[in-house]
C-alpha cells in the first residue's frame, strides 16, 4: 500500500525521491521519510502526516536537496504494525545507521525474527515489522558477508508478501530491491547512467518510460552501471523492458483542484482510448488484441473476482456477459473467493478486475482459480502489473494514470471493457443469436459523446451538494443493470465525504431499508427509461409516501418523473445496457461536490490507500 522510491545516479537523489513520493502519495499517507547516502553517511529525515510535513523539514537542509551524485530511498507509509509515529516511519536502520530499508507489506514472521534478534542484543526503536530487516542485514554483514549477500540472506528469511528496497553506506553504488509475493509491485526505471525504483509507474514516469517489473521471488541489484535481476537462490533472470505508453503530463493535476475532479472530466477520453482499435464501427466486430477468442477456448462460465469499485463494475459486467454472450457469470469479492473453496467446472475462466493490477485479494483469487485449473484473464489499468502477468488473456483499461484514491475513470473503462468482452465472446460463438452483439458493439460509437454530455456544467450538483452535504445518511437505489451503480454511488459518497450511505437493489427496500426512510433521508434513485423503469417509479412513490427526499437520475425529457421526484439529474437516452456508464457519473460528481463542501481530502481520504496490496 505504501509508496516506494529509490534513485541511484547523478541527479540530486533527495529531489528525485521527494518528487516521486509526491506522485505516489495516494498509495499511503500516514507518514513519509527518506534516506540519502552522502559522503559515506546515511542521512534520514521522517515526518508523520502528509509529505508536505517532510518537505517542510527538508527546507532546513537546502543542500541535501541539491547535492548530486547520491543514492536515496523514500517511503510514504500505510501503517500495518505500530502506530502512526515518527519512530515508526520508514526508512528503518540498523544500530550503526549504515543500512536503510523501506518496505511495503507485512513480515509475517516478524515476532519470531524480532525475538531472535533481541536475543543477539539488538535494540529495536520502532514497533514496525519492517525494522527486523536492517538488523538482519547488519547481522549477516557482521558475519563477514558483503551487503549484497547479506541482503539476499535477510530477504530469504522473510515470510509473507513483501516489497523491500535497501541501501548501505558501505556499498554506495548499489540499491537492492526485492519483491516477495503480491504485496506490491516493484518497477525499475531504466535511465542513461541512472536507475529508478518505485512501487508504481507514475513515481518515475517523468524520468523514463522504459521499465522492468519484478516478479514474485525476484531481487534486483541496481548499480550505477547496470542492473542484475536474480531469484532469491541466486539464479539469474532475463527481464524484458516495457515501454509505458502514458505521458508524464497525464499524471499531473493541471488546472484542476483535485485529481479526482480531473479524472472525472477525463472519462470521455478514457472511453475513447479503451475502444480505440477494438471495434469496427461499421460491422460491429470486436477484436481484443491480447485476448484471443475462438470456439475452442471460449469459456463455458466466468468467475469474476474483484474488490471495491471493481467488484461493482464486475456486477455490471455480469449483465453484459450473460445477456450478450449467454455465458454464466459469478461475481465474487477477491477477499472471499478462495475462502469458499470455489467449485470450478471445466472451461471456467477466472476474470480479475483491478486498476493497479496489484490488489492482493484479487491476485490471490486469480491464483486460487489457477491452482484449480482455471485460466485467468485480467482487466487491468497498470501496464505490466502482476495481474497481467498471472493472466493468459488481458484487456488494458487504457484509462491513463489514476491518482485520486477514489476510482472514477477506471470504473467506467472496466465496465466498457466487459461490454467489449461480452460482444467478443458472443461473436466467437458464431451462432445466429449472436447477431445482436454486432449492433450492440456499434452502439459504443456514441458512448464517448454521451459521456462528455454528462460532464457538461450542470448547476444541479452544486445545488444538491449545498442542500444535502450536512445530512448524515444517504440511500442509493437502483435496479437491473443499474443496481450496481447504486452500490457504487453509496461507496463513492462514504469513501470521500465520510457520510454514511447504503446502496440497495431497489426491490429489496421493502425488506428492510424502508424502515430508515424519513424526512431526513435523501434517496438517490437511478430510474432511467428501461425495462425496470415502472418498478423504479413505484419505489419512488414508496419513498415519497414516507417523507423521504428523492433525487432521481433519469432519462432526459422524462417529465413524468419530474412530477414525482424532488430533484432530477438527467442522463441522455442511450442503449439500455450502456446506461450504467452514464448513471455512474452523477454518483461521482455528487460525492465530489459534497466532499469538497465538507472540506474533506478528496484525493487522499482518511484510512484509505489506492492499491490495497495487503490482505
Ligand atoms: N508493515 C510496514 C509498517 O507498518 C509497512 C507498511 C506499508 O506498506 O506502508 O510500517
Amino acid at each position: 500500500m505504501c509508496g516506494i522510491i529509490g534513485y541511484l545516479g547523478p541527479r540530486p537523489a533527495a529531489a528525485v525521491v521527494i518528487n516521486g513520493l509526491r506522485r505516489l502519495e495516494y498509495r499511503g499517507y500516514d507518514s513519509a521519510g527518506l534516506a540519502i547516502l552522502r559522503e559515506g553517511r546515511i542521512l534520514v529525515q521522517r515526518a508523520i502526516g502528509k509529505l508536505s510535513n517532510l518537505e517542510a523539514k527538508l527546507q532546513a537542509e537546502p543542500d541535501l536537496l541539491t547535492a548530486s551524485h547520491t543514492v536515496g530511498i523514500g517511503h510514504t507509509r500505510w501503517a500495518t504494525h505500530g502506530g502512526v509515529t515518527e519512530h515508526n516511519a520508514h526508512p528503518h536502520l540498523n544500530d550503526a545507521g549504515s543500512v536503510a530499508v523501506i518496505h511495503n507489506g507485512i513480515v509475517e514472521n516478524f515476532v519470531e525474527l524480532k525475538a531472535a534478534l533481541e536475543g543477539e542484543g539488538v535494540r529495536f526503536r520502532s514497533e514496525t515489522d519492517t525494522e527486523v530487516i536492517p538488523h538482519l542485514v547488519d547481522l549477516f554483514m557482521k558475519d563477514g558477508m558483503s551487503f549484497e549477500r547479506a541482503a539476499f540472506a535477510a530477504i530469504g528469511r522473510l515470510r509473507g508478501s513483501n516489497a523491500v528496497v535497501m541501501m548501505c553506506a558501505e556499498a554506495p553504488d548499489t540499491l537492492i530491491a526485492a519483491r516477495l509475493g503480491n504485496a506490491g509491485g516493484i518497477v525499475i526505471g531504466l535511465g542513461e547512467g541512472e536507475h529508478f525504483v518505485a512501487s508504481d509507474v507514475p513515481g518515475i514516469l517523468e524520468y523514463t518510460r522504459r521499465v522492468i517489473f519484478l516478479d514474485d521471488g525476484e531481487v534486483a541489484v541496481v548499480r550505477l552501471d547496470g542492473l542484475d535481476v536474480r531469484r532469491l537462490d541466486g539464479t539469474p533472470v532475463e527481464k524484458r523492458a516495457h515501454i509505458i505508453p502514458w505521458d508524464p503530463v497525464s499524471a499531473e493535476k493541471g488546472e484542476y483542484r483535485h485529481f479526482m475532479q480531473k479524472e472525472i472530466f477525463e472519462q470521455a477520453r478514457a472511453i475513447t482510448d479503451t475502444l480505440r482499435g477494438r471495434v469496427n464501427f461499421q460491422t460491429g466486430a470486436v477484436h481484443l488484441e491480447q485476448l484471443a477468442l475462438d470456439e475452442a477456448n471460449r469459456p463455458a462460465r466466468i468467475h469474476t473476482v474483484a474488490c471495491g469499485s471493481s467488484f461493482h463494475a464486475g456486477l455490471v459486467g455480469r449483465f453484459y456477459i450473460e445477456r450478450i454472450a449467454r455465458v454464466p457469470v459469478e461475481v465474487d469479492y477477491g477477499s472471499e473467493y478462495r475462502y469458499r473453496d470455489p467449485l470450478i467446472a471445466p472451461d471456467t475462466v477466472v476474470l480479475g478486475i483491478t486498476q493497479s493490477g496489484e490488489t492482493a485479494d484479487t491476485l490471490a483469487a486469480m491464483s486460487a482459480g489457477r491452482e484449480r485449473g482455471a485460466p485467468a484473464w485480467a482487466i487491468v489499468n497498470a501496464v505490466g502489473a502482476q495481474a497481467e502477468r498471472l493472466a493468459s488473456g488481458v484487456i488494458h483499461m487504457r484509462a491513463g494514470p489514476e491518482i485520486g484514491v477514489c476510482s472514477t475513470k477506471t470504473f467506467l473503462t472496466s465496465i466498457v471493457d466487459q461490454y467489449l468482452l461480452a460482444c467478443a465472446l458472443a461473436q466467437s460463438a458464431h451462432t445466429a443469436e449472436d447477431e445482436q452483439s454486432y449492433a450492440l458493439a456499434r452502439a459504443l460509437a456514441h458512448l464517448p459523446g454521451l459521456v462528455s454530455r454528462m460532464l457538461d456544467d450542470d448547476p444541479i450538483y452544486q445545488e444538491l451538494a449545498n442542500r444535502f452535504h450536512n445530512r448524515e445518511h444517504f440511500l442509493f437505489l437502483g435496479r437491473g443493470v443499474n443496481y450496481p451503480i447504486a452500490l457504487e454511488g453509496a461507496l463513492k459518497l462514504k469513501e470521500i465525504s465520510y457520510i454514511h450511505a447504503e446502496g440497495y437493489p431497489a426491490g429489496e427496500m421493502k425488506h428492510g431499508p424502508i424502515a430508515l426512510i424519513d424526512e431526513k433521508m435523501p434517496v438517490v434513485c437511478v430510474a432511467v427509461r428501461d425495462n425496470v423503469y415502472e418498478k423504479m417509479i413505484s419505489q419512488i412513490e414508496q419513498v415519497k409516501a414516507r417523507g423521504g427526499t428523492v433525487i432521481a437520475v433519469a432519462t432526459e425529457g422524462d417529465d413524468f418523473i419530474r412530477g414525482k421526484a424532488d430533484y432530477v439529474i438527467e442522463v441522455p437516452p442511450a442503449e439500455a445496457l450502456l446506461t450504467p456508464v452514464l448513471t455512474a457519473i452523477p454518483m461521482q460528481r455528487l460525492a465530489y461536490e459534497m466532499a469538497v463542501r465538507l472540506g474533506c481530502d478528496v484525493d487522499q481520504p482518511r484510512n484509505l490507500a489506492k492499491s490495497v496490496t495487503v490482505e
